[in-house]
């Protein structure tokens, strides 16, 4: 087996429950339902090792559900909004008060670990500035390499996706000989060329669709697909798998249903790789 993938978070940047609104969704989602959901982030292990993709600002309640403490050995962040990386800080601290209590990973407890944390270079600069207290001293996040990372039995790159009325964003590609699958969480008119290269021939495809029909919103205000896109897309469709996560009140994974081989993903879903 090549590891697994927990969705420890699937909601859109808002989150479900919505806190301010009353909609049948947000509404089942406030009473425990399966809509309930956190920002978009996950966790997969493999090889004895874990990586966590994006730190959104539910990161310390969804570490906090796991089973067990945990010190990811690689964190990844795909871009500077606020869903998928303000969980940043708590992560930072964590490392730090997670050797100091328990002597994580061997070190002698008092030590600090430092968790690598990277981001594509050109994303680093917005972290700097949100987090400014946290680089003054240390360089807490490192340019990912072009290459990327082998971490968790895979070898897992970055790749620039646009992201609407955004800009862009990156999603990662995930690959093992023989095997590839790629998380894509915000992203919108993925171009021909950036499909060739990094989703086509797919296992495993994980895709943010915020609503299930944005299809009566102007086009320019738009910035990640919706599901009735998804469904649309070839390259999607050719996948073997695929997860749809990223999903606002507007998606009710209760009522809608899917192709063989989709599935809606849910907080604390774990699928085998
Ligand atoms: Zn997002
Ligand atoms: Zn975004």
């Amino acid at each position: 087996m090549r590891g697994t993938l927990t969705f420890v978070g699937t909601a859109d940047s808002k989150g479900v429950p919505r806190f301010w609104c009353a909609c049948p969704i947000c509404t089942e989602a406030r009473t425990g339902g399966l809509n309930r959901r956190t920002r978009s982030a996950a966790l997969i292990r493999g090889n004895g090792e874990t990586l966590l993709l994006d730190c959104g600002p539910d990161l310390h309640a969804q570490l906090a559900r796991l089973p067990g403490p945990l010190v990811p050995d690689a964190v990844l962040i795909s871009h500077a909004h606020n869903d998928h990386l303000l969980g940043l800080g708590d992560l930072l601290d964590y490392a730090v008060y997670a050797s100091g209590d328990m002597g994580m990973n061997g070190a002698p407890a008092g030590s600090l670990v430092p968790i690598p944390i990277s981001t594509p270079a050109e994303v680093l600069p917005q972290l700097q500035d949100r987090f400014a207290y946290a680089f003054r001293r240390s360089a807490p996040v490192q340019p990912l390499p072009e290459e990327g990372l082998e971490v968790a039995g895979l070898r897992v790159r970055a790749f620039r996706v646009p992201h609407g009325a955004n800009g862009h964003s990156h999603a990662f590609h995930l690959g093992q000989p023989g095997w590839r699958a790629a998380y894509v969480t915000d992203a919108i008119d993925i171009p021909g060329e950036v499909v060739g290269e990094w989703l086509t021939d797919l296992d495993l495809l994980i895709l943010g669709t915020s609503f299930a029909d944005e299809s009566a919103s102007p086009r320019a205000g738009r910035s990640v697909y919706d599901v009735r896109e998804a469904l649309e897309l070839p390259w999607a469709r050719a996948a073997r798998r695929v997860y749809l996560t990223h999903l606002s009140h507007g998606v009710d994974v209760r009522g809608l249903t899917l192709p063989e081989g989709w599935a809606f993903a849910w907080d604390g879903l774990e699928i085998t790789l």
